[in-house]
C-alpha cells in the first residue's frame, strides 16, 4: 500500500457493505453517488470522525474519545489533519459574530484606520491638519492607534452605549402600550412584580389628589406637565399612613420608580420580571457605530470605519483600490491595505462579494456559511490537511460554481487534499479522482461502483452517475401558456428587492433564478406573504382592497418549503412525521385479536408507557456506559429490538405483528396495506415512494436520514398536508443535495402536481431544470446591491436570448 492515498478497509458504517477504498492525497476527490447512497457515511461519519478522533487524541494527554463513534471498519491508515467545512455548525451561533470578526476584517481595520487616518479634533470633531494642529478650535489631536477603532477598549468605545450601539431602557410604549386606558386601569392593570407595588401607589394617588389629576382619565388625555409627574414624579413630600405606620413618601414616577427597582434588583430572577418593559435604542451619540464620534468621524480613503463596515465587500475593493492609487500614501498603510484587498478578494471570489462586514453571520445561509470558511482557509495558507466539503455548490448559480471550482483547487495546490460531496457535473468533471457510492440508496446502496477518473467513468457501465451524465437532461411537454391565467405581484420590496413586480402563470412550473444574493428568496417571500393575504382573507371572509396583486382568486390555497432540517427528536420515526402511525395503530387496535385482548391503540404506540418495553422505553435500543465520556447501544436485551412486550407482539394484523409492520419497507408495505382499509396510509406510503424513499424503513428514525432522504421527507410531507385543490407551491431550491436521477422523480411528481390543478414556483439553479420550466422569472444582474431588479420575466427560450442575463448565457450554452 502506498503512502500517497488514505486507505479505508472494511468499512461497515451504516448502510455500508464492507468497504475498501482509497483516496488519493493532494488531490480533488468527489464522492459522488444517488443521495441516500452512503457517501456521508463513509467520509463524513467515518473517515473525517476517525481522523478527528486520532488528531484530537494525539494533541491531549488522555485519550478521550472525541466522536460519537459511530462508525465501523476494519482498518483505516495515511490520515491527514482533518478539516470539515460544513453547512451548518453549531459553532457559529454567537449574534454578536459577524462576517468582520470571523473574517478577520474587522481587525486589519482596525489596523488601517490606525495607522491611515487622520485624527479629527475631538473637542470640535474638526479637521486636523498634518500637524494634528486643528484650525478651527486651536487644539492638538491625539495619534489614532488601532484601539481607538475597537469598540471594546477603552480609548474606541462610545462613552454613552459602553461599544454596544444600541441603548437598553426602559421603553414607554411597552409599560404603556395602550394610551387610551384611564390611569386606574393601567395601575389595576400593572404586573405586581414592577410598578404597581402598594406603597408606590398610594404616593401616586395623594400626588394625584394633590395636583387635582382625575383617575379616571385616560393616559393620552394627560397634558404634558401631567405626563411629565406620572411618568417622572417630583420632590414633594406626602405623609401617608400604610399598614398602621405612618411615613414620608416621595411619589418619583413610574419611570423613575423602575429605573431604581431594576438597579437595585438583587437577583437575575427580579431583573427578568422587568424584561417586557425594556426595550432597545440605536444609541443616539455613535448612531450604532459603537465608537467615539472623533473615530467615526476619520476616514481612510474619503471613507469612515462605519461606512466599510456597511459596505458590500466588492465595493470596499474598489473603493480601497481608488483611493489608495493616488497620492503618496505611507508604506504601511499600503500594505495593509493590500491585506484587506487581498482578504476581500477571496471572500468575493468564492461568491460572497455581496456580504457586509457587519452581516451576522447566524443570518447566513449555510452555504454562505460554508463559503466564508472556505476562504478562510484559503487566506490560512495551511497545508498536508484532508479537508472534506459537503455540496459546495448547493444553492449556487452555475456562474458561482466556477469560483468554488477555482478556489477548491488553489486549497488543492496548497498541498491539501480535498475530498468534496458532489452532484454537480462540473464539479465531477472537474475532479482528479472520483469515488462512487451506490448503486441505489439506503440497502441497495453501500458499495463502491466506480474509482479512477472522469475519463473512465463515462465508459463504466455500472455507474449511475455517467448513465445520468450520458442520457438527454429532463425533458416536459410545454403547456400552452397563451391562455393561461396569471397571477401579478406588485410593490414587492425586501432586502435588496425594492418595488418590484413577479408574475406566473397558473397551472405552470415557474423557476426563480439568479445568482447567490441576487434576491430571489427575497422576492418569492414577497409573493408568499401578497398571496397569504388574500388566501387568508377569504378564509376570514373578509375583504379588503388588495392592490398589489392580481389574479390570486384563482388560488386555494399556498404553501412554502423553505430549506430547513427536519426535526430531530430521537422518537420522530418516518410515519410519525408523515403522521401515518396513529392510522396504523388504529389499524392493530381494531383487529380481533386486539379487541379479545382488551388492547387499545395507545398500548401500540412505543412512545407512550403501556405496550412498549419499558426497558428501552420502546426504543429498541439500550444505552450502556463504557467509560465516563463514552456510552454505547446495543439491541435491548429485554424486547430483542422489538421495542414492544411480548403480550401486544402476539397481537397480529393478517401475518403480521406490529414490530414486523413498522420493520417494512416503505415498498414493501406499500403492496400489504390495504388501499380499501387504510386508504390515508397508502396515500402517504405511495407520496414516499415516488419520491424515490421507497426502501426506508417504516420505522427507522428520522435523525438518521441523510441530508438528501430528509429533504425530501420534508417535501412528502409538505405535499400531504395539502387541503384544498388549487394550491401556489413555492418551493426553495428542491433540488438540492439530489442526484440527477433523483432530479428526474422529483420533477415527476411536478408534473402531477400540475396535471392536477396546483402552481409551482421554484428557487432554482439547476439550468437543466430552468431550461424544461414554463417560465422564468430571472433576478439580478448581480448580487447585493447590484441584484435585486427582475431583469427577465418570460420563457426559457426567451431568457436564453437575452444578453444581459447571467442565467441565459448558461441556457445557451446548454442549447447550443
Ligand atoms: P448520502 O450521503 O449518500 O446521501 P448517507 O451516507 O447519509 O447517504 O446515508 C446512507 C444510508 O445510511 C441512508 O439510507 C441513511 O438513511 C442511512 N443512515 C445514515 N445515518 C445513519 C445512522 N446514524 N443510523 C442508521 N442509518 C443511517
Ligand atoms: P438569493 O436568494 O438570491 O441568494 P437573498 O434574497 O437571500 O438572495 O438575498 C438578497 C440580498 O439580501 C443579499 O445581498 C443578502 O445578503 C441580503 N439579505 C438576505 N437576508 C438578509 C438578512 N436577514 N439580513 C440582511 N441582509 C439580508
Ligand atoms: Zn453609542
Ligand atoms: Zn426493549
Amino acid at each position: 500500500m502506498s503512502l500517497d492515498s488514505i486507505r479505508l478497509e472494511g468499512v461497515t458504517t451504516h448502510n455500508l457493505k464492507s468497504v475498501d477504498v482509497s483516496f488519493p492525497k493532494g488531490k480533488l476527490v468527489v464522492a459522488a453517488g444517488v443521495s441516500g447512497s452512503g457517501k456521508s457515511s463513509l467520509v463524513i461519519d467515518t473517515l473525517f470522525e476517525h481522523s478527528k478522533t486520532l488528531y484530537l487524541g494525539a494533541l491531549s494527554s488522555k485519550s478521550l474519545d472525541m466522536g460519537d463513534g459511530d462508525y465501523q471498519f476494519d482498518r483505516i491508515a495515511g490520515t491527514q489533519p482533518p478539516v470539515a467545512l460544513r453547512q451548518r455548525d453549531g459553532g457559529y451561533s454567537n449574534p454578536r459574530s459577524t462576517v468582520g470578526t470571523l473574517t478577520g476584517l474587522d481587525g486589519l481595520y482596525r489596523l488601517l484606520f490606525g495607522a491611515g487616518s487622520r485624527p479629527v479634533c475631538p473637542a470640535c470633531l474638526g479637521p486636523t491638519g498634518p500637524d494634528l494642529f486643528c484650525d478651527d478650535c486651536g487644539c492638538f489631536a491625539e495619534p489614532h492607534s488601532a484601539k481607538h477603532f475597537s469598540p471594546n477598549r477603552k480609548e474606541g468605545k462610545c462613552l454613552q452605549c459602553d461599544g454596544i450601539g444600541e441603548l437598553v431602557g426602559f421603553a414607554l410604549e411597552k409599560i404603556i402600550p395602550d394610551r387610551s386606558k384611564t390611569l386606574t386601569e393601567i395601575w389595576d392593570g400593572a404586573d405586581p412584580g414592577t410598578f404597581a407595588v402598594p406603597n408606590v401607589r398610594k404616593a401616586f394617588e395623594a400626588m394625584a389628589a394633590d395636583i387635582g389629576l382625575d383617575l379616571g382619565l385616560p393616559f393620552e388625555k394627560l397634558s404634558p406637565e401631567q405626563t411629565e409627574r406620572v411618568l417622572h414624579g417630583s420632590d414633594t413630600i406626602y405623609t401617608l399612613k400604610i399598614r398602621k405606620v405612618t411615613n414620608d413618601f416621595r411619589f418619583e414616577g413610574i419611570l423613575g420608580f423602575l429605573e431604581r427597582a431594576y438597579r437595585n434588583a438583587s437577583s437575575a430572577a427580579r431583573k427578568n420580571a422587568f424584561t417586557n418593559y425594556l426595550g432597545r435604542e440605536v444609541c443616539p451619540a455613535c448612531n450604532g457605530g459603537r465608537l467615539r464620534p472623533e473615530s467615526l468621524k476619520a476616514t481612510v480613503a474619503g471613507h469612515t470605519f462605519h461606512d466599510f463596515q456597511g459596505d458590500e465587500l466588492s465595493r470596499s475593493i474598489t473603493r480601497l483600490g481608488d483611493g489608495l492609487a493616488s497620492g503618496d500614501v505611507p508604506a504601511q498603510v499600503r500594505e495593509l491595505a493590500s491585506a484587506i484587498v487581498k482578504q476581500s478578494a477571496n471572500i468575493e471570489d468564492v461568491g460572497l462579494g455581496h456580504l457586509q462586514l457587519q452581516r451576522p453571520v447566524t443570518t447566513l445561509s449555510g452555504g454562505e456559511l460554508q463559503r466564508l470558511l472556505l476562504a478562510q482557509h484559503l487566506a490560512s495558507d495551511l497545508t498536508g490537511v484532508m479537508y472534506v466539503l459537503d455540496e459546495p455548490t448547493a444553492g449556487l448559480h452555475e456562474a458561482d460554481t466556477g469560483k468554488i471550482l477555482t478556489s477548491l483547487r488553489r486549497l488543492r495546490d496548497l498541498g491539501n487534499t480535498v475530498i468534496v460531496i458532489e452532484h454537480d457535473e462540473s464539479v465531477i468533471r472537474a475532479a482528479d479522482w472520483i469515488v462512487e457510492l451506490g448503486p441505489g440508496a439506503g440497502s441497495r446502496g453501500g458499495e463502491v461502483v466506480f474509482e479512477g477518473r472522469f475519463a473512465d467513468l463515462l465508459t463504466s457501465g455500472d455507474s449511475p452517475t455517467a448513465i445520468a451524465m450520458a442520457s438527454d437532461g429532463p425533458s416536459r411537454t410545454r403547456t400552452g401558456l397563451a391562455d393561461a391565467p396569471w397571477v401579478e405581484v406588485r410593490g414587492i420590496t425586501r432586502n435588496n428587492v425594492v418595488d418590484q413586480a413577479a408574475k406566473f402563470p397558473l397551472g405552470a412550473l415557474t423557476c426563480v433564478s439568479g445568482v447567490s444574493g441576487a434576491g430571489k428568496s427575497s422576492l418569492v417571500a414577497g409573493i408568499h406573504a401578497a398571496v397569504s393575504r388574500v388566501v387568508a382573507q377569504r378564509s376570514t371572509g373578509v375583504t379588503a382592497e388588495n392592490t398589489g396583486i392580481r389574479g390570486a382568486e384563482a388560488l386555494d390555497d399556498v404553501i412554502y418549503v423553505e430549506q430547513r432540517p427536519i426535526g430531530r427528536s430521537s422518537r420522530s420515526t418516518l410515519v410519525t412525521y408523515i403522521g401515518i402511525s396513529d392510522h396504523i395503530r388504529d389499524a392493530f387496535a381494531a383487529g380481533a385479536d386486539a379487541v379479545e385482548r382488551g388492547l387499545g391503540r395507545g398500548e401500540f404506540s412505543p412512545n407512550v408507557a403501556g405496550g412498549r418495553c419499558e426497558s428501552c422505553k420502546g426504543l429498541g435500543l439500550a444505552e450502556i456506559e463504557m467509560t465516563l465520556f463514552k456510552s454505547e447501544f446495543i439491541v435491548c436485551p429485554e424486547c430483542e429490538g422489538r421495542r414492544f412486550q411480548e403480550h401486544v407482539l402476539e397481537v397480529r394484523l393478517g401475518d403480521k405483528n406490529i414490530h414486523d409492520v413498522l420493520s417494512m419497507t416503505v415498498e414493501d408495505a406499500l403492496e400489504w396495506f390495504d388501499a380499501t382499509s387504510s386508504p390515508k396510509v397508502v396515500q402517504a406510503l405511495g407520496v414516499l415512494s415516488e419520491f424515490g424513499l421507497g426502501y426506508l424503513q417504516l420505522g427507522c428514525s428520522t435523525t438518521t436520514l441523510s441530508g438528501g432522504e430528509a429533504q425530501r421527507l420534508n417535501l412528502a410531507g409538505e405535499l400531504l398536508k395539502q387541503r384544498r385543490n388549487r394550491t401556489l407551491f413555492i418551493f426553495d431550491e428542491p433540488t438540492r443535495g439530489l442526484h440527477t436521477a433523483d432530479i428526474r422523480h422529483l420533477l415527476a411528481l411536478f408534473e402531477r402536481l400540475i396535471s392536477t390543478g396546483n402552481t409551482i414556483v421554484v428557487i432554482e439553479h439547476d439550468v437543466k431544470v430552468i431550461a424544461i420550466a414554463d417560465w422564468v422569472i430571472d433576478l439580478g444582474p448581480g448580487a447585493g446591491r447590484e441584484g435585486g431588479r427582475v431583469v427577465h420575466s418570460g420563457t426559457p427560450e426567451e431568457l436564453a436570448d437575452n444578453a444581459e442575463s447571467v442565467t441565459g448565457r448558461f441556457l445557451r450554452r446548454l442549447r447550443d
